[in-house]
């Protein structure tokens, strides 16, 4: 066969683009190209191969095979020569088929005649969606140019069955977007919802791949990189002294590859063959995309996923489409993004019903606000982005970390049926509310809410908490460009005061350092951020914002009572320390002639363990202790409360743990210190209960929580719990929740 110029590939594509155009049912689509890359490249055989499920690839189309076998001759993913392109995701090029590792002789489509094969997959954005080959009897092995143009219509079918160019044709040409899938990811916050899919940054669809003239595409193509260039060197001044180590290296990353001339030069080369400067850059990206899923370097991969986030920002600007979905695009909208940062997520408002992230982890900042939301958040669902369509329906599981997109209905009505449950069971705490939490045997626990965000506050009411057991007043800096200014704080914090109508709020100082940077604040790389430089510790070594929240606190007080609490003390010194700093900041009001809070209660958090073993004047001088279990919990065990491998590894209701919360009860009535808990295991029922039984006597938790936590107390009688939990531990059990969850059972 002649070698093939760029001209006959902009012939065959422009053939290629007209015969799709053309009306008619998606197989006689597929019929005419199998004709017409056959008859153009010389070959005896052209065969199109789509996946029917995500393990098999179905004969859809053939020129040259037995007309018989199409929809009959199946492969799995590896199967035979074909299978190895879709699982390898390259082109397999050879003379001789019959020689090739795996090659499998299908005899009911005659394919014994034909020892040349070529095949490529046809993917889009690195999902295999099938594979186009070639076959000759004539045993050449075809050039490396031809293996290119084969690629590049390989694209463009790619984009085509993305348009529905093929829909109509059954369930292997519908495969793409269309069957339902299910993500296992992480649980970012639990909780449940159903509702429609809404893409943070919508897909860019591609209208047109192929071009007719390729010097205005390359203009194109040349001016959007002028403006990626652009975008990227304003992103490093931007950038410049207050980003961290890593996050320049990546924005370097970025204008290094911005200015490839390896790159460019690939995508002129696809222009060249007749693709559009979109369909260009994205053939690259799907190299890029399919290189990322087999490159085992973790660095390497990293590098290819900027690659991948430049193309993004190159197709948006050539086809002009992107921006941020809306919320109110679609019913129940669920957010699904890669990633996101808090303030956008707050953008969305509380209309989200929740999200879903490919990355994220459970400390980061959109777990944070998703938390404040209270809306489910899943985290660690790969490659949903490439999989979910704007309106899409989606289910978000986040109790189990699994999320069902397009569920069929059998799964959508088990589901809302699951719902309906959890709403009727909402409504049976409604008529507990303004009920106490006390025990059959007549103890009373304080239920508390914890919340974030001014727009929580209405749930006080709602939820029948007490008062707000914690406030985290980090979203008010986190979901700004610059730190907050104290009149606003201040203005905010009374808001809050305002709206808790009397009831106790307790303010937890900024909870902030190492992965939880502010966009402002100058970021020191770690090696082991959790035990590192955060919260109090940057409070106290840099206490100018401190003291400027310390003084928006007391102003928002407004002479009403307050309370305010200090994260993650580990030692004595450091409360004695941020109280000093507190009381300094109350003589410097009263010198300015501000009114002073009428009362004001100094706190910790004991988040470390080696806190609750601190001199007792520490329990003396605090006036209320709060536990802050999420961490206490992964100090205690050494198991980091952000990796999936092993943040379930420990149960909470361990007999060692158990054991360690109720030394700190002992101390703390010693000392007559009022001791609370404040983190998510005080939601849940059965550790609530515990709890409890061990002597904590006030719980602080999402509102959601407190009516089956109250529903549960309420049944119990809490020294036969107590007495439970006793034997379990006497008996050597790891962990009580079996013997209190017997027990329980056992309760009428
Ligand atoms: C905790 O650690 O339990 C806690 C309440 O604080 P945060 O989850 O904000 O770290
Ligand atoms: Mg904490």
């Amino acid at each position: 066969m002649a070698e093939k110029t760029d001209s006959d590939s902009r012939k065959l594509l422009r053939r290629l683009r007209d015969t799709l155009a053309e009306e008619g049912e998606g197989q006689e689509r597929l019929d005419n190209i199998t004709h017409l890359i056959a008859d153009s490249m010389g070959t005896d055989v052209c065969s199109i191969y789509l996946l029917r499920d995500a393990d098999t690839l179905e004969l859809c189309a053939t020129e040259g095979l037995n007309p018989e076998s199409v929809h009959q001759t199946r492969l799995r993913i590896g199967e035979g020569l074909v299978g190895r392109v879709a699982r390898e995701a390259s082109p397999m090029n050879t003379g001789d088929a019959t020689a090739e590792r795996g090659f499998r002789y299908m005899p009911e489509t005659g394919e014994e005649n034909f020892t040349s094969f070529l095949g490529v997959p046809i993917q889009r954005l690195g999902e295999t969606l099938g594979v186009l080959v070639v076959q000759s009897r004539d045993g050449r092995e075809h050039s490396e140019d031809e293996v290119y143009a084969l690629e590049v219509v390989a694209m463009v079918l790619a984009e085509m069955a993305e348009l529905g160019a093929f829909v109509g044709e059954g369930e292997a040409l519908a495969a793409p977007h269309q069957r339902q899938i299910l993500f296992r990811g992480g649980v970012g916050q639990e909780g449940a919802a159903i509702g429609h899919v809404l893409l943070h940054e919508p897909r860019v669809v591609v209208t047109n791949p192929v071009a007719d003239d390729p010097v205005v595409e390359n203009k194109r193509l040349h001016d959007a990189m002028d403006t990626l260039r652009g975008h990227v060197d304003d992103m490093l001044s931007v950038a410049m002294g207050t980003a961290g180590e890593e996050h320049m290296k990546v924005l370097e990353a970025y204008r290094m590859f911005a200015n490839s001339r390896g790159w460019v030069r690939r995508m002129e080369e696809d222009i060249e063959r007749g693709l559009s400067a979109e369909a260009a850059v994205e053939k690259e990206q799907s190299a890029v995309r399919a290189r990322m899923g087999r490159v085992p370097d973790p660095y390497l991969r990293e590098r290819l996923h900027d690659l991948d986030d430049l193309s993004n920002r190159l197709l948006r600007i050539l086809t002009g489409q992107g921006g941020t979905g809306e919320a109110g695009s679609v019913e129940n909208p669920i957010l699904v993004a890669r990633n996101i940062g808090p303030g956008e997520l707050l953008d969305y408002g509380r209309d989200l019903k929740g999200v879903v992230l490919e990355e994220g982890s459970v400390g980061s900042h959109a777990a944070i606000v998703a938390r404040a939301l209270a809306i489910p958040l899943v985290i660690h669902a790969e490659r949903i982005t490439a999989e979910a369509l704007n309106g899409d329906q989606i289910i978000v599981d986040g109790d189990q970390g699994l999320v069902h997109l397009r569920p069929e209905e059998t799964v959508a009505h088990a589901f809302r049926d699951k719902m309906a449950m959890q709403a009727k069971a909402q409504e049976r705490y409604s008529s507990i509310r303004s009920k106490p939490a006390r025990t059959r045997d007549g103890v009373t626990i304080g239920l508390h809410m914890n919340a974030g965000l001014m727009a929580d506050l209405p749930s006080l009411e709602g939820s029948g908490a007490e008062g707000v057991g914690l406030f985290r007043t980090e979203l008010q800096f986190l979901t700004r460009s610059t730190v907050p200014r104290r009149g606003d704080l201040a203005a905010l914090y009374g808001r809050v005061m305002d709206a808790a109508k009397g009831r106790k709020v307790v303010f937890r100082t900024l909870d902030i350092g190492s992965d939880k940077v502010l966009p402002y604040m100058k970021r020191v790389d770690e090696p082991n951020p959790a035990l590192g430089w955060r919260a109090i510790r940057v409070g106290l070594d840099k206490p100018g914002v401190m003291r400027m929240q310390l003084q928006a606190l007391i102003r928002g007080a407004a002479g009403r009572p307050l309370a305010v609490m200090f994260p993650f003390v580990a030692q004595f010194e450091e409360f004695k320390e941020a109280r000093g700093l507190l009381l300094e900041q109350i003589e410097r009001e009263r010198a300015l002639g501000h009114v002073l809070p009428e009362g004001v209660e100094i706190g910790a958090m004991l988040e470390t363990p080696s806190l609750a073993f601190a001199p007792r004047q520490f329990f003396e001088l605090a006036d209320f202790i709060s536990i802050g279990g999420n961490d206490l919990k992964q100090f205690f065990f050494a198991a980091d409360r952000e990796n999936e491998l092993v943040r379930r590894r420990y149960d909470t209701l361990n007999v060692s743990f158990l054991t360690f919360l109720e030394q700190i009860v002992a101390r703390c009535a010693e000392t007559g210190t009022t001791l609370s808990f404040c983190g998510e295991d005080a939601g849940r029922p059965i550790e609530a209960l515990c709890f409890a039984a061990i002597g904590l006597r006030t719980l602080s938790m999402r509102p959601a929580s407190i009516g089956p936590v109250k529903h549960l107390l309420r049944r119990v009688d809490l020294a036969e719990a107590r007495a439970v939990i006793d034997t379990a531990r006497a008996s050597g059990a790891q962990s009580v929740r079996p013997a209190v969850m017997d027990w329980l059972a056992r309760q009428t």
